[in-house]
């Protein structure tokens, strides 16, 4: 019971206090015993509030290329795009409603490009190396002529989950079984996260309902 009590008081203080003091978009809560989720929540910041940090944010890509290559999951995906030069830049993709996008033929640019929605440059850099990772990841599988598919996009959320993980900022504690999560929220990298974590084939089916409702192939 006493253990409850401290994790029910750590869970109300975090969700009060910690999206006043930390830049983020909201925070996201996860209840554990042992593996087994109890409850999940995610606290999104109020979007006028989130408007007014975005003003001081902008961050460029260049800084977020760097960052990627700073992470374990996400070194050698940066250093895939430095070799084959892909360009890194804010701009409306062909397809609308995806976070980025990687243009394999890009004029003025031998290695491609990835282009991210400009909505996304008040972003964290962290957030932005994950969203990398993925559009790189595509890159790298354009490079080896494998054909883009569900299962392409599947890995490609998979290293977007993993430098996700490694960049997120946030916590764990735990009490016996009793464990407590607390991280930053990114909806587009969370939605990684999720896949990464989901069966193989409610990962592919739920990768497929995108593009359908997108009305693409992979991005
Ligand atoms: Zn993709």
């Amino acid at each position: 019971l006493r253990a409850k009590s401290i994790i029910l008081l750590l869970f109300l203080f975090i969700a009060f206090s910690v999206p006043s003091v930390v830049p983020v978009d909201g925070v996201s809560l996860r209840l554990l015993w042992g593996s087994h989720l109890l409850a999940e929540n995610i606290f999104v910041i109020s979007k006028s509030r989130a408007e007014s940090q975005d003003t001081r944010l902008q961050s460029d890509l260049g800084e977020s290329l760097t960052l990627l290559e700073s992470t374990r999951g996400g070194r050698s995906l940066a250093g895939y795009a430095r070799d084959k030069r892909i360009a890194v830049r804010f701009g409306f993709a062909a397809t609308s409603g995806v976070a980025a996008a990687f243009v394999p033929e890009a004029s003025g640019s031998n290695g491609g490009e990835i282009i991210v929605e400009p909505d996304y440059s008040s972003q964290p850099s962290r957030v932005l190396a994950a969203i990398l990772a993925h559009e790189i990841t595509h890159a790298k599988s354009y490079g080896n002529w494998t054909e883009l598919s569900a299962r392409q996009e599947m890995i490609a959320y998979k290293a977007q989950a993993r430098v996700w993980q490694e960049l997120r900022a946030g916590f764990r504690v735990k009490i016996g079984a009793l464990a407590l999560e607390v991280f930053e929220s990114s909806p587009e990298n969370d939605y990684a996260l999720w896949i990464s974590r989901a069966g193989k084939r409610q990962a592919l089916r739920s990768i497929e309902l995108d593009y359908r409702r997108l009305g693409v192939g992979p991005t």
